[in-house]
């Protein structure tokens, strides 16, 4: 059944630090707290539109839910909790920081109803931590996922390549040491420079160069590749597509892109299926590529990107998209001559 988020944004609240990246104010258009009634109004609100059945979870995003004192966590929890009890919802999820979580937290969040528990957590290089401004280390996050993990609730981390200071070394060790700290699921979100933010500061004292589209792209889409072939689920690539964020007076620069995750899952087929290219002589022939139909676009890449690089790369004189649902999603096979080969994400070079 697919999932429906019920989003309560908590903009700064409880943060204990001011990340240089972060405006959540500028991210969400909401500049105060959220009340315990305005969350009672934001469920009964997202249920009355709710018309298919959906597993419903209420979220809250953009603080520290966990930094906050007991008493107002327990207030903005209680509407959720009720709803939950009542059956109108089937799970809650906070997004705190890694410093503020610990067994008793884990446990009273847990006794309303909270089954999952997002780690902000950027970078595991703890250079790039402090450049940041996070206030915590990389020790600290994997205390925390331990943490959350060994009491039996799912921990997620988010990820930010880009950051200042970041280099593809320090990029690679961060996903690697992610890997080692087994999340149940990874949100990477490429870092963006908004405006009112240090990082702003930073970019127009030309002390700061953000990722380009592109790179921020391969980055992203070799981070899911990683994660995915090692079990980790990635639920979100690049930011959530919104008003705010498409005005150029919030997202000074960076890579921005409203079909950012799309674009990296085609840069993961361009990958799959050149990969299979550079092992077959198919100068001046033919190529199919089955595929599910809700992978279309992304296999042509934004403006048939990949359709003409792996022409012009490979010489090849034509390609035809075959359409066989029978296929799995993010999967391929590839005729060439009288031969088929299958290709996932898994085998890059299957053949
Ligand atoms: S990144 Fe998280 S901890 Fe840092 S300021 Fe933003 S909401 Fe607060």
């Amino acid at each position: 059944m697919k999932r429906y988020i019920i989003p309560v944004f908590i903009p700064h609240y409880g943060c204990t630090h001011q990340c240089i990246f972060c405006n959540q104010r500028k991210i969400t258009g909401l500049d105060r707290p959220v009340s315990p009634e305005q969350v009672s109004a934001a469920i009964a609100e997202h249920l009355a539109m709710i018309t298919a059945p959906r597993l419903i979870e209420v979220a809250f995003y953009g603080g520290s839910f966990t930094a906050l004192p007991a008493d107002i966590q327990q207030a903005l929890l209680a509407p959720a909790y009720a709803a939950l009890q009542q059956g109108k919802i089937q799970a809650i999820r906070v997004s705190t920081r890694p410093d503020c979580i610990n067994a008793e937290i884990v446990t009273a969040v847990c006794r309303y109803g909270v089954t999952t528990i997002e780690l902000g957590v950027q970078s595991l290089d703890d250079d790039v931590l402090r450049t940041a401004g996070r206030g915590h280390t990389a020790r600290q996050v994997a205390a925390a996922v331990a943490v959350i993990r060994g009491m039996g609730v799912k921990c997620g981390i988010q990820l930010m390549p880009g950051l200042p200071g970041e280099t593809m070394l320090s990029l690679i060790a961060t996903a690697c040491r992610t890997v080692k700290l087994k999340p149940d699921f990874v949100r990477i979100y490429p870092a963006v420079v908004i405006a009112g933010t240090q990082l702003a500061v930073l970019y127009s004292r030309g002390l700061y160069r953000p990722l380009t589209l592109p790179q921020a792209v391969r980055q992203a889409g070799y981070l899911k590749l990683l994660f995915e072939r090692n079990g980790i689920k990635v639920i979100r690539t690049g930011l959530q597509a919104t008003a705010e964020l498409a005005d150029q007076q919030v997202v000074l620069a960076g890579p921005y892109h409203p079909s950012f995750g799309e674009m990296a899952d085609s840069f993961i087929f361009h990958l799959m299926v050149s990969r299979c290219l550079e092992q077959l002589d198919c100068t001046d022939s033919e190529i199919f590529i089955c595929h599910h139909s809700r992978d279309t676009s992304k296999i042509r890449g934004l403006k048939n990107a990949n359709l003409n690089r792996w022409r012009q790369e490979y010489s090849l004189r034509a390609i035809t998209l075959a359409v066989d649902d029978e296929l799995p999603l993010n999967a391929i096979a590839m005729i060439h001559q009288t031969n088929r080969y299958f290709i996932n994400k898994s085998m890059l070079t299957s053949l």
